[in-house]
């Protein structure tokens, strides 16, 4: 499906970042060669162990590889963490190809989002990588969470605008976008059981005042948990620019964008 050229991810602070060698994490860089004393301070593993978060919240948390853009890394058992995450999907054909140009796109693991664990009818299905698919998973959980807590109903169904384009981020030509990847998708509005449907471009607001009805509430509110929770790398919202008016723009890339707030 052809998509509206959109904004993307702020390119690099400085070019030239590109071809100095990445910076060591700092843990890494601070940690003494011989395990520290443990009655003065927390072990070697406790200072390296992330703290656990939600299955199917995906950001990519790497800072050392944020200059980093193709296709997303295979994810080991990916059928088994669908299945466990109660996504029912059928394998679907992105193959990774080069074009003349260089571009990369395509993906390994490619599947076809049928249905997730809280029942929401996705239209069109979305044509995902496994870690967009396991991603969406973890939204419906909080959408739904969101949904009862701001309007009183649950989602029976979200629209969305695509999730596969071979293309350049249209404002960051030097940037391939995610949605080359299948790792990236674009949501436009969510129908509710009692009936009432919540387009973003109706209903998320101007970016200047808070929101003034549940449904502009709902919005902003499912926006910032999707960023804040790490179930995106970026989200990008009418905060970012008037391209995203009217959806918001969820992916998986190697660097982190919240334009939520
Ligand atoms: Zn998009």
């Amino acid at each position: 499906m052809p998509e509206r050229a959109e904004a993307g991810p702020p390119p690099p602070a400085d070019a030239a970042a590109a071809t100095r060698p990445r910076p060591v994490p700092p843990d890494a860089a601070a940690m003494p060669p011989s395990a520290p004393d443990a009655s003065t301070g927390p072990t070697s593993s406790a200072l390296s162990s992330p703290p656990p978060r939600p299955p199917g919240s995906m950001a990519d948390l790497d800072p050392t590889n944020d200059l980093v853009t193709g296709p997303p890394d295979p994810i080991p058992d990916c059928e088994a963490r669908l299945e466990a995450a109660g996504v029912r999907s059928d394998p679907a054909s992105l193959p990774v190809r080069r074009r003349p140009n260089g571009d990369v796109c395509g993906v390994e693991q490619a599947v076809t989002y049928r249905e997730g664990p809280t029942g929401i009818r996705w239209s069109p299905h979305p044509v995902a990588s496994c870690g967009l698919a396991l991603a969406l998973a973890r939204l419906e959980a909080v959408a739904q969470e969101e949904a009862e807590r701001f309007l009183g109903s649950r989602i029976t169904r979200i629209e969305q605008g695509g999730t596969t384009a071979c293309r350049r981020i249209a404002r960051f030509p030097g940037m391939m976008s995610e949605h080359s990847f299948a790792n990236g998708i674009d949501v436009r509005s969510f129908k509710l059981a009692d009936g009432r449907t919540v387009t973003v471009q109706r209903w998320f607001g101007p970016t200047d005042e808070e929101p003034a009805t549940p449904e502009g509430r709902f919005l902003r509110s499912l926006a910032h948990r999707l960023y804040d929770e790490d179930v995106f790398s970026v989200v990008l919202t009418a905060f970012w620019d008037r391209l995203h008016d009217d959806h918001f723009h969820l992916d998986l890339a190697r660097y982190r964008v919240d334009g939520t707030r």
